[in-house]
This record gives structure tokens, sequence and C-alpha cells, in this order.
């Protein structure tokens, strides 16, 4: 009995998929490993769901769907309430799963659990969200009114970095709107999903409309190609983001696919210097800087920015490093040792593409989890336009330049168009770059301006492919289509042939 207690922690436990409101074991053959980053070792073993098991999890949420459809919309907003409150009666087991296997620290976890749930929370809302508008009177003795209806079984495709969050922004509105669900999560840390599937069981959420599987580009392609899923959201990097959308659409299907990012912030001559400098560390390692809105380039101007990277640097031995578990750790491991190795690499290539390593977060990470340490990088060479590459690790750059208009320039020229920020005590000039900027989210003094729930999420260019941000109004949309009824009970004995087209009278 000691043994087995004493073995525990290195067990490793089999993840399902959750199937029809149950685990379902996977049927495939094919798993995958799923690790404590903070440690190294293998916890848990993935089932690798196959396009039949896929098929399977379609099918019970197409079963489960002219039920829900037809549920009450005051009774889905009751369900939705009480899965706000198990979702936050249970925050510290959700967040228990976010540091085991994304390794993010507990303060970060709980973080990320409560933005999601502010995503559960505006979808309490949908009996307002789904008002339709009326004209009465359109013509005479016609009204006009519209509806929107839910899409049916809709697919969500989510990122390792925030396991728990993501999930909400797609399931949330979307199962509200009166849609079933599918999600294929990350398969590197998918243990969050599964306990939120069971927590919606809990709160009455029927049979089948919430359904997880696991697995790789096997079960991503199933999605896509399902005749019966009618619409895809997804958030990951660009490549997959680009891939998911044009597969998706191809086949048929309506898609959002948020992709990936390179946030610069501006700091101008005449920005508080300390607080540019503490939004920077806390963006730039927060999470490991594996956040889509991680600030990834700092722009400083004119001369800012020497004592903006003095400051940086007087910050950085400061920030605790270590198991995402431990107290007082502010910043935990990378996902992967791969993508460990991987960002020690744009470190050790940055010399020779002309950057200066002010601060190297190589030393000292020998250990067997998967950390770097905070590292700051001055990319600031004539002519070099700032790295293209979403590095997603905690690897600050500072370039620098004379005036605003250059380091708009270097804003606008990336590729991406996620957030961007400028720290500034001039309303004019922020008012400017909020104009200018081409970026789906704009910080004024903010370093991380993720929109509030009642707001929608999404950038622009390589960051975002479709039509429609997430969550939000947005969200209600993309779950949704519309439907406008014309309407007229007249008096029969007024009934006549009319084979002219339809006016307004
Ligand atoms: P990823 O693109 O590798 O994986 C995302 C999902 O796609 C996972 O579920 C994965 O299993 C699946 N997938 C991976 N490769 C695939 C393939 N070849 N074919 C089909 N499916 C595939 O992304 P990630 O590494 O898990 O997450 C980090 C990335 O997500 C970063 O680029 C980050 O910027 C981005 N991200 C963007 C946002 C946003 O809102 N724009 C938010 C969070 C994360």
């Amino acid at each position: 009995m000691t043994d087995t207690l004493q073995e525990a922690p290195t067990a490793v436990k089999p993840i399902n998929h959750w199937i029809g409101g149950m685990p379902v074991a996977g049927k495939s053959g094919r798993s995958g490993p799923v690790y404590n980053p903070a440690t190294g070792r293998q916890t848990g073993a993935v089932d690798f769901a196959s396009a039949e098991e896929v098929a399977e999890a379609v099918a019970a949420a197409k079963a489960a769907f002219p039920g829900w459809r037809a549920t009450s919309l005051s009774r889905r907003a009751e369900i939705l309430f009480r899965v706000r409150e198990l979702f936050h009666q249970h925050r510290e087991d959700i967040a228990g799963f976010l540091t085991a296997e994304h390794g993010k620290v507990r303060s970060d976890a709980l973080g990320e659990v409560a933005r999601g749930l502010e995503i559960v929370e505006f979808a309490c809302g949908i009996p307002h969200l789904l008002k339709g508008g009326y004209t009465e009177q359109a013509s005479t003795g016609i009204d006009v009114y519209s509806i929107r209806q839910p899409l049916g079984v809709v697919g969500g495709i989510t990122p390792f970095n925030f396991p728990a969050m993501v999930p909400m922004w797609m399931f949330a509105p979307a199962i509200a709107c009166g849609n079933t669900f599918v999600l294929k999560p990350s398969e590197k840390d998918p243990s969050a999903s599964v306990y939120l599937a069971q927590l919606l069981h809990e709160a009455g959420v029927p049979d089948g409309v919430f359904n997880v599987v696991h697995g790789d580009k096997v079960a991503v392609d199933a999605l896509l190609e399902h005749p019966d899923v009618t619409a895809i959201s997804f958030v990951g990097s660009t490549p997959v983001a680009r891939y998911i959308y044009t597969t998706a659409t191809s086949h048929g299907k309506r898609c959002q696919a948020l992709a990936g990012a390179k946030n610069h912030m501006v700091v101008l001559p005449d920005a508080d210097i300390d607080m540019a400098a503490d939004a920077a560390v806390s963006a730039g390692y927060g999470s490991a800087g594996e956040r889509c809105m991680a600030i990834s380039m700092v722009v400083a101007v004119g001369h800012a920015a020497e004592p903006l990277i003095e400051a940086i640097k007087e910050r950085i031995p400061k920030i605790k490093v270590g198991p995402g578990d431990e107290a007082g750790v502010e910043m935990g491991p990378l996902i992967t040792r791969e993508h460990r190795d991987r960002v020690v690499s744009y470190i050790e290539n940055a010399p020779a593409e002309g950057a200066k390593v002010l601060v190297d977060g190589r030393e000292g990470t020998n250990g067997e989890g998967f950390f770097v340490n905070p590292t700051l990088i001055d990319e600031t060479k004539p002519g070099m336009k700032c790295y293209d590459d979403e590095i997603f690790g905690p690897v600050l750059g500072i370039t620098r330049v004379d005036t605003y208009d250059e380091a708009l320039k270097l804003v606008n020229e990336s590729p991406f168009g996620n957030g961007t920020a400028i720290f500034t005590r001039d309303g004019g000039v922020a008012r400017q770059f909020q104009f200018d900027a081409q970026s789906g989210m704009v910080g004024v003094n903010v370093p991380i301006p993720v929109p509030v729930a009642y707001y929608s999420f999404g950038g622009w260019k390589n960051s975002l492919f479709g039509d429609l941000h997430i969550y939000g109004p947005e969200g209600i949309s993309f779950y949704t289509r519309g439907k406008v009824v014309t309407s007229r009970w007249p008096d029969p004995a007024t009934s006549q042939v009319d084979l002219g087209f339809p006016q307004t009278r």
C-alpha cells in the first residue's frame, strides 16, 4: 500500500475522450505523452482519436442537437449560471491541471480560469444576446422580424497555451446559442478539458451537447472534413490556422482561425519609464512568454531607450523562475523539451543575425524541466527589420528608433496584427496610434489588451483567418445564422393572384 502511494506521483495516467456525457477510452491504439514541464517527466498518456472515433463524437453531438436547440433560452441560461458556479467553485482544481500539464504558475493559472469565466458569464445573458429586430407595418399589414438560429454541430480546436480559457471562449457562446460542440483540445495539456466536460455534465448540460476528442492531425482532419460539422473555431499557430481555414472552408464550413503573433510595445520618450519597464517585463515574461498577446518587441523611441533597457535589466534578476506550484514562483517552464530547444536556438543565433544578447536566459537551466530564463535581446541594427518569427518564449526584443513614425512603421510592417501597445503621457499621440496601428487589439498604457467578454477578441493579417473575431458579440454572430421572417395575416376575402414582384406599399 505504502509502495503504491509512493509510486503514484510518477504513474502515467490515461486521458480519455468524453463522448455523449461520459468518458470513453480510445480504441485507435494511438496515444501521445503528456509531461509535467517543470520536472520533464511524463505524467499522462492521452488517447489519439481515429476518424471513426471523431465520427462517434459528431454523431453524439448531432443526436443531442434537436433537443438542445429546442430547450428554452431561460432553461439554457439557468444551466449556464450553474456552469459558472461550478467552474468558480472548482477554479483551484482547474488551475491545478493547468500548472501540472502546461507549467504556468498558480496565480497565472487562476487568472486564466477567471478570464474564461468572464465568457461563461457573458453567455449567461443569452436570452438578451439572441434578441432579434421587429418592424411592424413594414408594408401595409406586413410585419418583418429577424431571428438568429444555431448552426448545429460545431467544432473547436484549441492550443496548448490556454487549455481552459480558450475552450471556454468557444463552447460557452456556442452552446448558449443552441449548438452542440466537439472540442479537440491540445494534446500537450488535455486534462483540463475533460475536467470541464465533467463539470458541464454536473451542471446539467445534456449528454452529447459537449464532447471532447483528443488527438493530432488525424482527429483535426476528421473534424474538418465531417459533413455534419457546420463550423470550426480554431486558435493556434499561423501555419496551422491557415491550413484549418482553407480546409474547413473548402468543405463548406464557416471558420474562424485565430493565429500567431508578434506584439510590439511602443515606448515614447515622455512615458513613465518605470511603469513601461514593469509592463514590458510582466507582458514579456508572464506565462514564460507563451501568450499570443505577450509583448515580444519593445520599440523604444528616442531617449527612452537607454533608461528603459537599464530598468528592464534591473528587473529581470528579481523574477523568480521555477515550478509553477511552488510558492512565490513568478515564471514557469516552457511546454516541451523541443520547444525549449527551439527558444534556446533563437538566442544562440541572435548574434549572427546582428542582434546583441543583453540578458541570456540559457544560463542555469540545465535541469530536467523545460526552463529558459528571461532573456533580453537588443535587436537594433541600421536597416534591420525586427524578427518576423513568433518566438513564443521568455525572450523580449528591444529595438531603438528615432521617431514615432519609425515606430509605427515597425508595428505595421509586421506580418502579424494581433495586439500592440503604446506607452506615453500624450493623449493626442496615443489617439493617433489607435487610428494608425494595423492590429486588432490596441493598448494605451496597457501591455496586454485582451478585450473584456462583451467585446470580441481577434487580430488582423496573419493573426486571424476568417471574418469574425471570437467571443463577445462577434462570437454570437459566428455561432448563429440569421433568418428574416416577413409575415401577414390578411382577410382571406382580399386575396387575389398577383404575378408581379412583391413591392412594399
Ligand atoms: P498549434 O497550431 O501547434 O496547435 C493548435 C491545435 O492544432 C492543437 O490542437 C493541435 O493538436 C492542432 N494541430 C497542430 N498541428 C496540426 C496540423 N499539422 N494539422 C492539424 N492540426 C494541427 O499551436 P500551439 O503550439 O498549441 O499553440 C501556440 C500557438 O497558438 C502560438 O502560435 C500562439 O500565438 C497561438 N495562439 C493564438 C491565439 C490568438 O488568439 N490569436 C491565442 C492563443 C494561442
